[in-house]
This record gives C-alpha cells, sequence and structure tokens, in this order.
C-alpha cells in the first residue's frame, strides 16, 4: 500500500494505491510495476473511498494522480505568460463578429482571438514575453491597464479587445520536458496532467480528446485493464511528445524580434506562412483520427 497526502488548489486529498500482488500473475504493460494489481482505490477527504477497476488521471496541470505515480515534474519558466478574457460578441464592432480565428503575431508576443461558446463570446488569448509573474492556474485575476500595457504599440484593435475584457485571467507559462511513461498498472494519465504543452498550436484541450477516445477504444478491446493503458500509452504517447516539442518550438517562429522591423518581416511572413511551409507543420496535426488510430 502507497499512502500520500497531497494539496491542491482544487481540493485537498488523500489518495492511497492497492497494490496488492495478485498471485504473482504478471501484466502484459511492461510499464514498471510488474505484478498485476487487482483493484484500485481512491481516497478523496471528506468522501468515502473509490475502488475501481483503473484511475485515470485527468486532473490537469498540476496533478495529483501524476505526482503520486511518478514524483514532481520538470516544470520551468519559459518567460512568457498569457493573457486571457471572454468577450460578448456583439460588443465588438460588426467587422470582429466573424466566425474566424484571428492570429496577430510581434515581436515578443502574439494574439489568437476565436469565438466561443455557440458564437456568442470571443475567447482572447495574448501570449507576451514577460518574467515577473510565475503562478500557472486557470483562476488568476489581473487588471485591464496592466493587460494594456503588455500590449503598448500594438494595434488599436488589440486595445479595443483588451477594453472589452470583462474579466482579465494572466497564466504563466511552464515547459515540461515530455514524460517517458504515463501508466502504471491500472492507472494512467490524460490531457495535461501527462502532456501539458505551451499553447501555441491550440493542441492541449484537442490532444486531451484524443486521449480520451483512444483510451476508451483500448478499454473497450482489451479486457485485461493493465493492458489497455499500455496499449492507450503506446498508442497516444508519440503524438502527444511531439506536440508538446512542437508547441514549444512554435513560440520562437510567432514571436521573433524581426517582426519589428515592417520590411523583413513582410519576407518573414511570407516565408514562414507559405502554403507548403504551414501546411507542413499543420497538416500531420489535423489528418490525425482518433476514431481510427491504430491501437
Ligand atoms: C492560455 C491558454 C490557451 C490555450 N488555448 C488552447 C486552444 O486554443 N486549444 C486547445 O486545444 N488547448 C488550449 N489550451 C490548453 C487547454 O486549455 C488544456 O490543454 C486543457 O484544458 C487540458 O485539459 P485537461 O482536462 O487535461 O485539464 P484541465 O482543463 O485543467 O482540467 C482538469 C480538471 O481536474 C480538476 N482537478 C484538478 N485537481 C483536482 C483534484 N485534486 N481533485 C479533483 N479535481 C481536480 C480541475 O478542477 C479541472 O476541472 C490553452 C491553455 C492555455 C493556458
Amino acid at each position: 500500500m502507497a499512502r500520500r497526502t497531497c494539496a491542491s488548489t482544487a481540493a485537498t486529498c488523500t489518495r492511497s494505491w492497492s497494490r496488492r500482488c495478485a498471485s504473482g500473475s504478471r501484466t502484459r504493460s511492461g510499464l514498471g510495476h510488474g505484478w498485476s494489481v487487482s483493484k484500485i482505490k481512491l481516497k478523496i477527504e471528506n468522501a468515502p473511498d473509490l475502488t475501481g477497476d483503473a484511475l485515470v488521471g485527468a486532473d490537469g496541470v498540476h496533478s495529483i494522480v501524476r505526482k503520486t505515480l511518478f514524483g514532481p515534474d520538470n516544470a520551468s519558466f519559459t518567460g512568457e505568460i498569457a493573457w486571457r478574457g471572454l468577450i460578448p460578441i456583439r460588443s465588438l464592432p460588426e467587422r470582429m463578429q466573424g466566425m474566424v480565428t484571428s492570429n496577430w503575431i510581434g515581436p515578443h508576443g502574439s494574439v489568437s482571438v476565436y469565438p466561443v461558446r455557440a458564437g456568442t463570446l470571443v475567447n482572447f488569448v495574448g501570449l507576451v514575453e514577460r518574467d515577473d509573474w510565475r503562478v500557472e492556474s486557470w483562476i488568476e485575476q489581473g487588471e485591464t491597464d496592466e493587460c494594456v500595457r503588455d500590449f503598448r504599440g500594438w494595434h488599436e484593435d488589440i486595445h479595443l479587445m483588451i477594453r472589452l475584457i470583462e474579466q482579465p485571467f494572466k497564466w504563466a507559462l511552464f515547459r515540461r520536458t515530455p514524460m517517458p511513461q504515463w501508466s502504471k498498472g491500472r492507472a494512467t494519465l490524460l490531457g495535461d496532467a501527462c502532456h501539458a504543452m505551451v499553447p501555441y498550436l491550440g493542441q492541449g484541450a484537442n490532444s486531451a480528446i484524443e486521449d480520451a477516445c483512444v483510451l476508451a477504444r483500448c478499454l473497450d478491446e482489451d479486457k485485461d485493464v493493465a493492458s489497455a493503458l499500455a496499449r492507450y500509452e503506446a498508442a497516444r504517447r508519440p503524438r502527444a511528445t511531439e506536440l508538446v516539442v512542437q508547441s514549444a518550438q512554435q513560440s520562437k517562429r510567432i514571436h521573433d524580434p524581426v517582426l519589428a522591423d515592417p520590411e523583413k518581416a513582410l519576407k518573414y511572413v511570407e516565408t514562414n506562412w507559405a502554403p507548403e511551409n504551414v501546411k507542413g507543420r499543420y497538416d500531420w496535426i489535423f489528418d490525425y483520427d482518433a476514431a481510427r488510430v491504430a491501437i
């Protein structure tokens, strides 16, 4: 029995993993545990224990399940923060109400805006190089004036949007080395818990959904839980690792200092965003089909 006491912003809980060896039979996972486990137990503070066949840690970037299985992670601050905020689409001028994604790139910063909630809101994500904020959290609020200062000198449309954000939030961006292992016996990880990535390709949530789809298929096909989780990891980890690596590379491309010079910037954009280059960077992402990929 292994027991750890853990705390998080969402909840404080104590979890324990039952590690009884089941009559010495080996799992087929080959993922380090070596011995099969009959059940897995989750202890939740102020609530009854939960016992089940499998545990999927989909508890985000500060995952307690990950820490319990594999120890602390290796996060390093990127020197960038993300401003996030929602804007009622009707408050924008009509020319900015289209159902399209817009990306703005510049020296040391970038902005992406896209409609969400059935086109009633626009999500604003502004990424900027800044090294005085180190909190990686969905709920940390910032001030409008602070966001305005971070985008000083940017196009008036960016400032128009910033002023219309009802509550700006700020999130410090951390880079993590891809994990060499996600699963142990009957426990595995999913989404940011195992492959948190900087948001420059906009693939964090997408890849969590892909994980869930492939995991469901593996559990459906393989009645041996540890073996199903190992198949899930084998199918998903290479792609998720590549997304983590390429997301980090993309930040350099869209924040290049050359973008401060209008003439050089034009050439830079024409080269880097030439259709064949864009295809090379994105086709492998969008051609993937989690419902059909081999498992
Ligand atoms: C600025 C920014 C912009 C982004 N833009 C995009 C984008 O355009 N496209 C995209 O695909 N992705 C984007 N992402 C990434 C995306 O938001 C994440 O990858 C995604 O939310 C991960 O989903 P998840 O379910 O793994 O984790 P989360 O969404 O973090 O969900 C984890 C859940 O677990 C819960 N939890 C945590 N700890 C505990 C606990 N101890 N007990 C109980 N519950 C717990 C949390 O409350 C939460 O509900 C962006 C991220 C950032 C920071």
